[in-house]
């Protein structure tokens, strides 16, 4: 594939009318050494963040081998791409038809569960048809925790309760050759106390369970930098975690494990749109609720830009700060939902025909797409510049970043 210099050059280039997807492959691969080398324990990539099969490659091509999928489609993707992955199945509620492909057709041995009914979904489904029962399960009892240092919640819909983890984990480790704990803080963890906070619940739940517990799963919630939201940095994340694993009632050889989504992925894309309609501060782009830009209208999501003249070639580049003005953003399709309200800064002079670069769009962006409305098609480049902010960089340049800094 050709690799264009940046999205300047590829708007000048390819004149976009329709939203064009930028990957930025070296930015992917950073973030996946960056997790295999220095995370204290076992990294999984979390496919639902981003499921692109190119992505997937390049973490396996920089040290990520394990991958955490939740659907019998993710477990044949990841499959069909990388022969050799572990895959570990994490979604709590699964149909046994899905558990009995895994297991027989794709190798999956590990899968995580909150209730006892799914124990025994699991037992049947991974018994083979002479009736023996399958003695290399690997188990994960997933605990709910507090989602409240996140931005998004992941607090209500799964986890056993503190109260019934105990006796879930005595009758999980009946079946299980190999038993975790697992929870998951809530997306984009602005803090590595979420990591402390859950830690403790799982202490409490091991202590009363009182069986031997041969891994910890951390899950994901690790984070990555959007305007108003620049978190400590990740080496923090890992220490606070390490130190608190060590200090667990488990298995002198347990493992520890994650499972980052959004902090592998979101580096990888960002998103040409084209400004079609300009009225006040309110810019009518090619993409939105429906498409890359799911979270800025559904979550308020703020994404950095940079805006693309295309008359000029200087772009932000000559532009002053003092000039930018917030902007927010209507979608393509009918809907009135189709409504970014950001605030995006661009400069002030800002007009149909222009376009816009909308940065930090791997995680939960590119993989939110829809058809509706007959929208959400469009070109996939390589770009070779920088995304606009990052966590493996050290701190972003603020001379480039006036968008990712907080207005406050
Ligand atoms: C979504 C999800 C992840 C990834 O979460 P991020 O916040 O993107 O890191 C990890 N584990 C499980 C079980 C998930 O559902």
């Amino acid at each position: 594939m050709h690799i264009h210099p940046d999205a300047s050059a590829v708007a000048r280039s390819l004149a976009p009318d329709e939203p064009v997807i930028l990957n930025r492959p070296h930015a992917a691969a950073r973030a996946a050494r960056f997790f295999a080398t220095k995370f204290p324990g076992k990294a999984l990539y979390a496919v639902k963040a981003n499921p692109s099969p190119d992505l997937i490659k390049i973490l396996w091509a920089n040290g990520i081998t394990h991958f955490d999928v939740a659907s019998i489609a993710e477990v044949r993707m990841v499959r069909a791409t990388l022969p050799q992955a572990t895959l570990c199945f994490m979604h709590p509620v699964k149909t046994a038809s899905a558990i009995r492909e895994a297991y027989f057709q794709h190798g999956v041995r590990t899968f995580s569960l909150d209730t006892q009914d799914e124990v025994e979904k699991i037992v049947a489904a991974t018994t083979d048809s002479e009736g023996n029962p399958a003695k290399d399960l690997r188990l994960c009892v997933r605990l709910r925790v507090s989602s409240d240092y996140s931005e998004l919640s992941l607090a209500s819909k799964f986890g056993i309760d503190l109260a019934d983890a105990g006796a879930l984990l005595q009758s999980t480790r009946q079946v299980a050759d190999w038993l975790g704990v697992c929870f998951h803080v809530g997306s984009q963890a602005m803090t590595p106390f979420a990591y402390v906070q859950a830690m403790e619940r799982a202490r409490a739940a091991i202590a009363d369970a009182g069986v031997v517990i041969d891994m910890i799963d951390v899950g994901g919630g690790f984070p990555s930098c959007y305007p108003g939201m620049e978190p400590p940095p990740l080496e923090d994340y890992f220490a606070i975690i390490h130190r608190h694993f060590e200090a667990l009632p488990i298995a002198y050889n347990a493992e520890l494990w994650c499972e980052p989504g959004r902090a592998l992925s979101a580096e990888y894309n960002s998103l040409i749109v084209k400004v079609e309609k300009r009225r006040g501060d309110e810019l009518f782009i090619n993409d939105g609720a429906y498409g890359a830009l799911y979270d800025a209208a559904h979550v308020a999501w703020r994404f950095p830009v940079r805006h693309i003249a295309r008359d000029e070639t200087n772009d932000n580049a000559a532009i002053d700060v003092a000039e930018m003005q917030p902007f927010s953003f209507y979608g393509p399709t009918c809907d009135d939902a189709d409504f970014m309200e950001g605030p995006f800064m661009l400069p002030a002079e800002i007009k149909a025909g222009d376009w816009i670069e909308v940065g930090m769009l791997g995680a939960y962006g590119a993989a939110m797409r829809t058809a509706f409305n007959g929208f959400g098609t469009g070109e996939v480049v390589n770009v070779a510049d920088e995304p606009m902010a990052s966590l493996y960089t050290g701190r972003p340049d603020p001379r480039v970043s006036d968008n990712v800094v907080s207005l406050r």
